[in-house]
């Protein structure tokens, strides 16, 4: 089968694999019917994530049709469509049990899958503990509709929910990729009084301003200003950065109020500095990613209920022996691109 191969340090390529075969009895084997490519894998690509293994395939994002399962899967029976999630977790450990998910002790515990272990941009892909990573997708909901769920989508989930956000609040989301878009849509479900998006790319301000009329838009260089003016307390109530720069970084806890939850979504290539001297007596709840992506059956939920929408994210489809061309327009922002699926 086509697999997309992390060979080295700037190199990805597309190879010839063998077929994935169940390893152990709580394993299953999904034939991919839709991957995605995320920025974590050009991470990978750039060798900013040490701990992903040369060879694997890379890809953590995908839908598919289980083909086989091991004898003590449960959840799932050949054939049933599926998301699948990123972090592969045991269901049982310290951390799990706590919905901890990203730091299951497990050996393929966390994010293994296109990272540690085979991921999905190739046909078919292996899932250590299905019953955990796999969720069934409702009979009306499209392939696209819940390509981002294992990902992006729970990572949104996952930060709209540790932000604490009250109703009414002013929410600061500073970033509007794809992953601050999905952040966006499940900020919106926790009815806060005002969202302010932050984002430096113009294009991408015109999205949220098109598809989110309710919602303030800011470039980073006015942003303190507009959300000193807007908010009642000097400042955003909660903050989540998804840009992942040292200016966004620097902007989150300028922009919040004192005792606010900053929350980190992104994932920074530089360590980042906190000028304690500046901001002591802001009092401020820092919260640090990764995602702990084990809400998937809820945010499937929402989709097929209407109220989350990330299909429109997806602006290009590329088949998985164009995946090259693919990297290259993602990785370069042409052509107002978003997120990029892959059929193989
Ligand atoms: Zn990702
Ligand atoms: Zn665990």
């Amino acid at each position: 089968m086509l697999a997309y191969t992390y060979l080295k340090k700037g190199r990805f390529e597309l190879q010839n694999k063998p077929k994935p075969v169940l390893l152990n009895n709580q394993d299953a084997i999904i034939r991919v019917t839709l991957s995605s490519i995320c920025t974590s894998d050009l991470h990978i690509k750039h060798g900013f994530v040490p701990r992903a293994v040369p060879g694997i395939t890379v890809g953590h994002e995908m839908v598919g049709v289980v083909e086989e399962i091991g004898d003590a899967v449960s959840s799932v029976r050949p054939g049933d469509r599926v998301t699948v999630n990123v972090e592969t977790f045991c269901g049982s450990c310290f951390f799990c049990r706590h919905g901890w998910v990203n730091n299951c002790t497990d050996p393929d515990g966390g994010w293994a899958l296109g990272c540690r272990i085979d991921g999905g941009q190739a046909e078919y892909v292996r899932v250590p503990h299905a019953d955990q990573g796999l969720n069934k997708i409702p009979d009306h909901v499209s392939d696209k509709q819940a390509l981002l769920v294992g990902d992006l989508l729970a990572t949104g989930y996952w930060a709209a929910k540790i932000s604490e956000i009250q109703s009414g609040d002013t929410v600061l989301i500073i970033g509007a990729g794809p992953t601050g878009l999905c952040t966006l849509q499940c900020v919106l479900l926790q009815s806060p009084g005002q969202v302010i998006v932050c984002e430096k790319d113009p294009q991408r301000i015109r999205f949220v301003q098109e598809n989110y009329p309710q919602v303030l838009t800011v470039y980073p260089e006015q942003a303190l200003a507009l959300v000193r003016e807007t908010s009642l307390h000097g400042g955003a109530d909660a903050v989540l950065e998804v840009a992942g720069t040292a200016d966004s970084f620097r902007l989150a806890w300028q922009c919040a109020r004192p005792n606010a939850v900053v929350t980190i979504v992104a994932m920074y290539d530089q360590p980042q500095v906190l000028p304690l001297p500046e901001m002591y007596g802001k009092n401020l709840i820092f919260k640090t990613g990764g995602v702990d992506g084990c809400n998937c059956s809820e945010t499937l939920a929402l989709i097929a209920d209407g109220k989350i929408d990330t299909s429109l994210l997806i602006t290009h489809t590329f088949p998985l022996r164009d995946i090259q061309a693919a990297y290259e327009l993602f990785e370069s922002r042409q052509d107002g691109v978003i997120k990029v699926a892959i059929m193989p």
